[in-house]
Parts: C-alpha cells; sequence; structure tokens
C-alpha cells in the first residue's frame, strides 16, 4: 500500500495574492490566489491522485470505489477539507452554517466548522473572531445603524495560532496572513458585510444577511483550546483540538520518528522543512507544500528530516 499524493487545486480569489508561489513553490494560475485546496473531494475542486497505483483518479472516485483506503466509511462523501489560504486583503465578514441548516437550505450539503493554523501574519495582525450583540435584536440593529467597529470582535494574532471556528461564528481572516485551514467539505459561506468594498465595475459583492442571521450564534462563544504539547527527543506532537468533526494536531520533526498503525486515515500538510517518509523498503521524499493522506491499512511508518506537518483525522 502507498500514501496518496494530491495535486493541490487552486482558486482565483479577489482578495489573494503570490504567497502559495512564494512561500510554498506551487505554480500559481494568477497573482490573485487565494487557496489553495490541498486536500479535497469536493465537487467544487476534487483533488487527483499524483502518483503510483491510483493515478490520475480523483479523491472523490477514490472514496466511493476503494472505501477500504477509509475504514468502510458510512459517510457518502469525503468529510474534510485542507486549504491553505493567502489573505492578501481583508477577507469579507462571514458565518457558515451547520450540518443540519446546511442540509435544508443548502441541497444537502455538509455544514461548515473550520479552524486555522497561522502559518505566518505581518506583525500586528489581526482577525475578526465573533461578535459583541447579547442578543439578534441587538446584532441587527447594530448592523442597521453601521456600527461595525462595536459589533465585531478583533483578536491578535501570530505565526503558530491556532483557532477553532465553530458553525455559526462570524469571522474574516485579515491582510497579510497566511493560513492552514482544516474544515468539513463544504462551500457554503454566508457574506455578512463587505466593508462597502466595490469591485472593478463598481458593484458590491452579495451580501446573505438573512441566512447570516438565521445561523449566527448568541451570545458569541470564545471555542479556546489549550494546546498539549507532548515533546519527545526527535518530534514534537501538539494537540490542537479533537472535536466530532476533526481532531487536528502539529508534528515537528526534528531527526526521525517511529509512528504506530493507525485506526483512521490521515491527512498529512507539509508546511515548513523537508523529510522522507519511510515505510517498509520504500522512501517517499516530502517538501514543504507536499500534500498526502494515508490510508487505513498502511501501517507502521517513519517521518526522517526536519520538518513540520499540520495532520488530521475525522
Ligand atoms: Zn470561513
Amino acid at each position: 500500500m502507498q500514501p496518496l499524493f494530491l495535486k493541490p487545486v487552486f482558486k482565483e480569489r479577489i482578495w489573494g495574492g503570490t504567497a502559495l508561489k512564494d512561500e510554498f513553490g506551487y505554480e500559481i494560475p494568477t497573482d490573485h490566489t487565494g487557496e489553495c485546496w490541498a486536500i479535497s473531494a469536493h465537487p467544487k475542486g476534487p483533488s487527483v491522485i499524483e502518483k503510483g497505483q491510483f493515478a490520475g483518479t480523483t479523491l472523490n472516485n477514490l472514496w466511493k470505489e476503494h472505501p477500504e483506503l477509509f475504514a468502510n466509511p458510512k459517510e457518502e462523501v469525503f468529510p474534510l477539507l485542507i486549504k491553505l489560504l493567502d489573505a492578501n486583503m481583508d477577507l469579507s465578514v462571514q458565518v457558515h452554517p451547520d450540518d443540519m441548516y446546511a442540509k435544508v437550505h443548502e441541497n444537502g450539503e455538509l455544514g461548515k466548522t473550520e479552524c486555522w493554523y497561522i502559518i505566518d501574519c505581518k506583525d500586528d495582525a489581526d482577525m475578526i473572531f465573533g461578535h459583541n450583540a447579547r442578543s439578534k435584536e441587538e446584532l441587527v440593529a447594530q448592523m442597521n445603524e453601521g456600527k461595525w467597529d462595536e459589533l465585531l470582535r478583533r483578536v491578535n494574532i501570530k505565526p503558530g495560532d491556532f483557532f477553532y471556528v465553530p458553525s455559526g461564528t462570524i469571522h474574516a481572516l485579515c491582510e497579510g496572513t497566511l493560513v492552514l485551514e482544516t474544515q468539513q467539505s463544504s462551500d457554503t459561506t454566508y457574506r455578512v458585510y463587505d466593508f462597502d468594498r466595490r469591485d472593478a465595475e463598481g458593484n458590491l459583492r452579495d451580501l446573505h444577511l438573512e441566512k447570516a442571521i438565521d445561523v449566527i450564534t448568541f451570545p458569541h462563544l470564545d471555542a479556546k483550546y489549550t494546546p498539549r504539547v507532548n515533546e519527545q527527543a526527535e518530534i514534537t506532537i501538539t494537540t490542537f483540538v479533537e472535536s466530532e468533526f476533526f481532531s487536528v494536531f502539529k508534528w515537528d520533526v526534528r531527526g526521525k520518528a517511529a509512528f504506530p498503525a493507525h485506526e483512521q486515515f490521515l491527512l498529512l500538510s507539509v508546511i515548513k522543512g523537508d523529510g522522507v517518509l519511510l515505510h517498509r523498503d520504500e522512501r517517499y521524499e516530502l517538501k514543504k507544500g507536499t500534500n498526502f493522506i494515508i490510508p487505513v491499512g498502511f501501517g507502521a511508518f517513519e517521518l526522517e528530516g526536519q520538518c513540520e506537518l499540520i495532520v488530521s483525522h475525522t
């Protein structure tokens, strides 16, 4: 059995830049590339397996045709989506629905709980995370009066920070932030506020206020997670979150580290450095920007090198 190496899918966004090329060496389509869908089975941008036995197959086909690689899941669709986001400009203020709301209002799409690992950001960077309204009425009143500065909560961020963003949380990444996002496999976003920005043709982007107000959590719940750090001789494993949707870790390898067989399939992205994955007699080169899945049944393996990976499973 082999790891599944995935070809990234890129998305042009008005707020995107060139960090995915400058930092990760990816061949990006334009100078406004906002998103790299690193591990995706979403119909709007499925990953293709790059090499090995399943080369050329999309991840969603593999999910259907080879469920044994994923421990014979009950879910119809691959549950997670891993993205790299280059916020070269502020994103619009937005909120996502939960599974129940999305199922009814978005054609059976999944809800979207997400989380962010801040790979890099400019000095004094912040982001919008939550609101200060005590009730729906207060929120609507402040929105109508344009009191956004009072309404929206801003938090300072620095590289290495982690944020868990449950569905129903108002949020926006701000200018100068490079993030790895682990999320439910969903593309449903309700835009709340876009800073009254106009595009080249002078148009405002659509807002989705009615649905947004339906799904926003009152009062804002500050989902704080204290990372759990397990430091060993040649690896440090940080556990950021273990939620009903996903568990997310950072593996910081400095030398050689052995891993037992896992019962779940693992999603891995190299965010720093390089190394080698050793498995039986095989060696697989890993470098910053490599994204891959370790299927169920792969067995024990080792990682060697100087590298950091963000790892998740359901
Ligand atoms: Zn979001």
